[in-house]
């Protein structure tokens, strides 16, 4: 099975990708009655020239993968009046049309799956099984959307108590934004844009400026599978400019983001905004809507005296370091029971000695790089600081002479007293450990509690009890006992959190949908 994979990714090694905005073709009406009365009629019209951007992969900045040509804040606003003209009809094509076409999109992206693990490997330095099992999550979050939109969109007929015909309809919103991560590159993205267009709405896509190449071949996939060009439009660009311009405009109806819990505040502030914009001719038509937000974490795992010992170090290995610690539910906050710590440290320890770091294209490779050099200065920045203030540092993998070639970060566990000490989630391969003693397991409940933060939570136990103790008292959307905490699979264990993770509803899961939607309910007294 592996070997015709390995031979398409073979010949894909060295190919150059490129990533454009794609804008569909509309009628310019809309986008007229937007311009600000104060705009000089007679300006030319200035266009400025695209700004390409080169694309060198994570783990050999000598390697160039492709060129994205990024999108400007003009092109957005136009996208928003295309996509505008297109949600109608969009809206009243039958579900069943629509989530053929996801599913249509879903067989695409097995029958490219080369491509596309080629691209999460080269731009995104994610491992060849990450890889794998990123377009495996891709599909499935099509197939499971589209199935969840033909069981929530249909005509309801409710109770006739009232002596009327009360029936409950569904429908899409209007246009989503729909601004993913680097470190899902096509499961997010393709996660949030599914669910999106299945249930009716139009689609504008703001990928991760780090991720462009591979949303576009997903893009231009989604097209193949017959979404019209209008109904799903990308555009390549940063925050600060394409996304600031998406989330401030008063015509959208609704944002889906995955990112940092920083940026989610800022948007969620750019959408109330919108309504108290002055002078703005659209503002007084600014709806009120939603913003489905997946964030950081502060996730820890908390192991008792009774835990496995080989068990724990297995999963804790895996839930820090898989993905060289960049998911989201990654592990950050190792608890250990004092009568249980040195000897799951000592078997750490070795188990972070025989990690391989390395390129991520490579089956044997289990670490590879972080995302890029801000990143990497970040987490070494973070190492610096924890050192300086007198943490020790129980266990470090080190870093082959070839890694200088990219940007990696040794996987590190250091001691810390609490989760207080880290005020934000660093997102890489950096684990902190605490020691607990029996006596102080409420406190280290409260504590995880305090960060404010719910995404994740391990718990290594044989005590059911115990277990299910701290799983009934911890403010966490995911929970997970006796194995590692992350990959979350879709409809089997829906991902998402509460507070400072996330305003669900979870990804992958029974509720997703409902927040795409609208509903109307029609009581008809004839
Ligand atoms: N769903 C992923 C997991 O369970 C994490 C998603 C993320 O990092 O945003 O590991």
């Amino acid at each position: 099975q592996r070997q015709p994979l390995f031979d398409a990714l073979e010949q894909l090694a060295d190919k150059e990708w490129q990533a454009a905005p794609l804008l569909a073709a509309c009628p310019l009406a809309d986008h007229k009655a937007l311009t600000p009365k104060s705009a000089p009629k007679s300006a030319p019209a200035v266009v400025p020239a695209p700004t390409l951007q080169a694309v060198l992969s994570p783990q050999d900045t000598q390697q160039v993968v492709g060129q994205v040509q990024m999108a400007s804040e003009a092109q957005a606003e136009l996208a928003i009046t295309c996509a505008r003209a297109a949600f109608t009809d969009w809206r009243d094509t039958p579900v069943e049309q629509r989530a053929q076409m996801i599913e249509r999109l879903a067989d695409l992206l097995e029958d490219h799956r080369a491509e596309l693990i080629s691209l999460c490997t080269r731009e995104a330095g994610k491992l060849l099984q990450d890889g794998i099992d990123e377009v495996r999550e891709a599909v499935d979050f099509c197939r499971y959307y589209a199935n969840q939109a033909r069981r929530l969109m249909t005509t309801t007929l409710l109770p006739g108590y009232t002596g009327e015909r009360n029936t409950l309809q569904t429908q899409g919103r209007g246009v989503f934004v729909c601004i993913s991560p680097w470190n899902f590159p096509l499961a997010i993205f393709l996660g949030q844009i599914s669910a999106a267009l299945v249930t009716g709405n139009t689609v504008i896509a703001k990928p991760a400026e780090q991720s462009c190449l591979i949303a576009h071949l997903a893009t231009q996939l989604a097209h193949q599978a017959g979404i019209p060009p209008a109904v799903l439009q990308l555009l390549p660009g940063s925050g600060a400019t394409v996304g600031q311009a998406l989330t401030s405009d008063p015509r959208i109806a609704g944002v889906c983001f995955t990112g940092s819990t920083t940026t989610a505040h800022h948007i969620n502030l750019t959408l109330a905004q919108r309504t108290l914009a002055e002078h703005s001719l659209a503002a007084q038509n600014a709806a009120i809507i939603p913003l489905i937000a997946e964030t950081g974490g502060q996730n820890a795992m908390i192991v008792d005296s009774t835990a496995l010992p080989e068990q724990v170090v297995r999963d804790v290995v895996r839930a820090a370091f898989q993905s060289a610690g960049q998911r989201c539910s990654a592990l950050r906050v190792l608890y250990l029971q004092t009568d249980i710590a040195e000897r799951v440290l000592a078997l750490l320890s070795g188990a972070m000695a025989e990690l391989s770091i390395g390129d991520p294209a490579l089956w044997s490779t289990d670490v590879g790089p972080v995302i890029d050099a801000q990143a990497q200065a970040k987490l070494t920045e973070h190492l610096n600081q924890m050192q300086a203030a007198g943490n020790t540092v129980l266990a470090q993998t080190s870093l082959p002479d070839h890694a200088q070639s990219g940007h990696y970060i040794p996987p590190t566990a250091l001691t810390i007293n609490s989760i207080k000490e880290l005020n934000e989630e660093h997102f890489g391969p950096i684990l902190h450990v605490v020691r607990f003693k029996a006596a102080e397991l409420e406190q280290v409940i409260d504590d995880i509690n305090a960060s404010g933060f719910g995404l994740t939570l391990g718990i290594h136990s044989r005590n059911e009890s115990f277990a299910e103790h701290i799983a009934q008292r911890a403010n966490v959307g995911n929970i997970y006992i006796n194995r590692d905490q992350i990959g979350a699979m879709v409809g089997v264990q829906p991902f998402g959190g509460q507070g400072l993770s996330g305003t669900g509803p979870k990804a992958g899961g029974p509720h997703y949908l409902a927040r795409f939607i609208t509903e109307k309910t029609i009581t008809n007294n004839t």
